[in-house]
């Protein structure tokens, strides 16, 4: 997560939307995706050339994701399949990518839409179950919700890569966004982020503030959080709502100014 970053691409002959994360390996040659083994969980089909045990607990996990994404945020499941590539090795991924996404940096992990197919690419490294977490979290978001902003599509990501248990408290945006507090050099502005192109290859601190709207939305007041299901339900119906930052407004008070004070208190929780 330190070294994330996202982009869009044009991928497999069609439109795609590839949102990446992770950072640069040494290449060998992979010409073909991991499909010796594959295990169908729910929406999840899992593809590798290593055997992984069925009832793994991150697969579990993965796939209880899926219902605390729809009771959290009031969406609908899909049955559309995930498609899961998990590389064993670094090399692998990496020497992949170059060779089928040459326009793509390199990542630790991507997600990727086509107009037929949803994809995650992942190598199984230390930090695999938060990759998973997060580029699996857009497949789900993906599979139901149509045009989510970016900084929607990577705050979620960020609050819901966090493991079950914690509620989506992401302590490295916390200490991230404390710090730049504490020296008076962070102001949030929900509508730069709102403003941001699809093909935006978002900053650290871009991913860092839009975890912290995120997190405001869903765990601070009831009412904010109605405001999320509700906008992703106007984007479900129509493909289009009105911005959060206007809904924040409307509701009164200082929306900035109730999220900066947020993050002081979550300051304490995450150490
Ligand atoms: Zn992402």
């Amino acid at each position: 997560m330190d070294s994330r970053g996202a982009v869009l691409a044009k991928a497999i002959g069609a439109m795609a939307v590839v949102i990446a994360v992770g950072c640069a390996q040494p290449i060998r040659p992979r010409l073909a995706l991991p499909e010796q083994h594959s295990i169908v969980r729910d929406q999840l089909v899992v593809h590798s050339d290593f055997p992984l045990p069925p009832h793994h607990r991150l697969l579990e996990e993965l796939t209880a994701r899926r219902v605390d994404l729809s009771q959290q945020l009031l969406l609908p499941v899909s049955d559309e399949p995930i498609h899961v590539f998990v590389f064993q090795r670094a090399d692998e991924l990496d020497a992949f990518v170059r060779l089928r996404h040459p326009s793509l940096p390199r990542r630790r992990a991507f997600f990727l839409e086509t107009d037929t197919q949803l994809r995650v690419y992942a190598q199984w490294g230390d930090r695999v179950a938060e990759d998973l977490r997060h580029e699996v979290t857009h497949g789900y978001l993906h599979s139901v919700v149509p045009c989510l902003p970016i900084w929607l599509d990577e705050g979620l990501a960020e609050y819901y890569e966090v493991p079950r248990g914690r509620g989506g408290l992401n302590s490295t945006h916390v200490e991230a966004l404390a710090a730049r507090l504490a020296k008076g050099d962070w102001r949030p502005d929900l509508s730069r982020l709102e403003a941001l192109p699809q093909e935006t290859d978002m900053t650290q601190d871009d991913y860092a503030e839009s975890w912290a709207w995120a997190h405001f939305l869903l765990a601070t007041r009831p009412a904010r959080q109605e405001m999320l299901r509700d906008y992703l339900r106007e984007l479900r119906l129509r493909g289009s709502a009105p911005p959060l930052s206007l809904t924040l407004r409307r509701a009164g008070g200082s929306p900035e100014a109730e999220l900066m004070d947020h993050i002081r208190r979550l300051t304490g929780q995450s150490r």
